[in-house]
């Protein structure tokens, strides 16, 4: 049996005033959606985040780690166990002529904005990604022809058991939306180089894409952005309006009539609800188009869950 309360106590020793209980955790997700956490810790050190994972390795305990929060779904009974969000408090840079040192908790837009300010090229066509810069390296991020694996080179961070491990770009072998050498890397801080660039030139790439997004997404309601990864070949979104699936409603969740990539909570959605249609989603593209449909979104905290 976990011993919870020597689990908190151990905590609160390595990382005083930094650990909750029951934390709700839809508060801290962009899907509005997700119930309490057992425990709750967010350290403000990179030094702290290992003496937690050191602490919660020699108990046994596996934390999940939460960044912005904008690229999960929690399960309604939520997380049994020590979520570690690595947000504000582990955030900030460092610019040294064309490379950037930069923490994972910082805010994706809030780096890039301070990139473009800086003339400084390469994340520019990425702003309006929501979320950290943590997540955006774990999830491989990108838009509009950028992704994060283009500027990354080097990803500090910790092992499960507390080890700290340094990976230089050339041993990460990014993919569409994964980066497999960081699955179990709990990701600290990051150096990025670009390249030299026109501030206003760059001002106006991210303005544009800022725009586009505001008219192809449904931004007025929450979501995970797309739910799907892009099949090879095909666009999710189109396979799903394809099979008549495009503004369907299912309890309080709904297929995007703007996006149909995206199932938007309506207000006061369950995490079964938006579970449950992205299966039923799965199985007309897959009887109708013989394509596998690939979540994008990570499920948190469900038993049962297709993977
Ligand atoms: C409206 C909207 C639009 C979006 N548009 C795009 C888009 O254009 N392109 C795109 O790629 N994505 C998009 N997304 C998805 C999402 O914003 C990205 O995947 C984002 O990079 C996730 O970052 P996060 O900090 O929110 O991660 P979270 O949602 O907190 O976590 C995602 C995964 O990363 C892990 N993780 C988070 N932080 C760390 C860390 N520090 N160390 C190790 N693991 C960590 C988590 O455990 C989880 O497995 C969109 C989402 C929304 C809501």
């Amino acid at each position: 049996m976990t011993d919870w309360k020597r689990i908190e106590d151990r905590l609160r020793e390595v990382a005083p005033d930094c650990v909750q209980r029951d934390v709700i955790l839809a508060d801290y997700t962009s899907y509005k959606i997700g119930g309490k956490s057992r425990l709750f810790v967010e350290p403000y050190s990179e030094e702290m985040v290992g003496e937690v994972l050191s602490t919660l390795h020699e108990e046994g305990v596996a934390p999940f780690v939460l960044g912005g929060g904008s690229n999960v779904l929690i399960a309604d009974s939520g997380w049994d166990g020590v979520t570690m969000h690595l947000g504000q408090g582990l955030s900030g840079w460092e610019f040294s002529d064309r490379v950037a040192e930069v923490m994972a908790g910082t805010t994706l837009l809030d780096f890039i904005r301070e990139t473009v300010k800086s003339g400084l090229a390469g994340m520019e066509q990425m702003a309006g990604i929501p979320g950290n810069v943590g997540g955006a390296l774990r999830m491989n991020a990108g838009a509009f022809g950028q992704e994060v694996e283009s500027s990354v080179k080097k990803v500090r961070g910790f092992l499960p058991d507390g080890e700290a491990v340094a990976l230089g770009r050339s041993v990460i072998d990014f993919g569409y939306r994964s980066a497999p050498e960081l699955q179990d890397v709990i990701i600290t801080s990051a150096r990025f180089s670009f390249e030299r660039e026109d501030v206003e030139t760059l001002q106006q790439k991210m303005e544009d894409v800022l725009r586009l997004r505001a008219e192809k997404q449904p931004l007025e309601y929450p979501s995970c952005g797309s739910v799907f990864k892009r099949p090879p070949g095909h666009y999710a979104g189109a396979l799903i309006e394809d099979v008549g699936m495009k503004g369907v409603v299912h309890g309080k969740v709904k297929i995007s009539e703007k996006h149909a990539g995206f199932i938007v909570n309506l207000g006061g959605a369950t995490a079964t609800e938006v579970r449950d249609l992205m299966d039923i989603v799965t199985d007309k593209v897959k009887a109708t188009h013989n394509v596998e449909l690939q979540r994008e979104v990570k499920l948190i905290g469900f038993d049962n869950a297709r993977e």
